[in-house]
């Protein structure tokens, strides 16, 4: 299949809007590397952060990863974000696994363990 057909079935369905993305071609600032430091989790999360306050597509970035429930950061939201607005991760781990799945609204995180 010619790149110009591929491109044009790629980008022609729900997600037209990632031609848009102010994020390409930067992806280590939105997936966590293994074993990510808690101190720089927050740092590249606020450098992605930043590229998403520019991005025309952002809206509808953050209802995609909502909807689909999309691992990493879209939309100007972390996945502990997403899953504190009700859309958690289906398989979460770390900080994300102390929230229920939620269903698309606003939860409330669960307690911790610690005293
Ligand atoms: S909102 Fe952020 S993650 Fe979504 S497409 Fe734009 S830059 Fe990328």
């Amino acid at each position: 299949m010619a790149a110009e057909m591929m491109s044009s079935f790629i980008f022609s369905g729900p997600l037209t809007w990632t031609v848009e993305a102010a994020c390409q071609g930067q992806t280590r600032l939105f997936f966590a590397p293994a074993g990510e430091r808690p101190e720089a989790r927050v740092v590249r999360e606020s450098q992605a952060r930043a590229v998403c306050k520019a991005c025309p597509a952002l809206q509808e970035c953050r209802d995609w990863a909502r909807a689909h429930r999309e691992y990493g950061f879209w939309g100007a939201e972390s996945e502990e974000e997403r899953a504190a607005a009700g859309f958690r991760v289906d398989m979460p781990v770390g900080r994300v696994a102390r929230y229920p799945r939620g269903n698309g609204e606003p939860v409330a995180p669960r307690e911790s363990r610690i005293a």
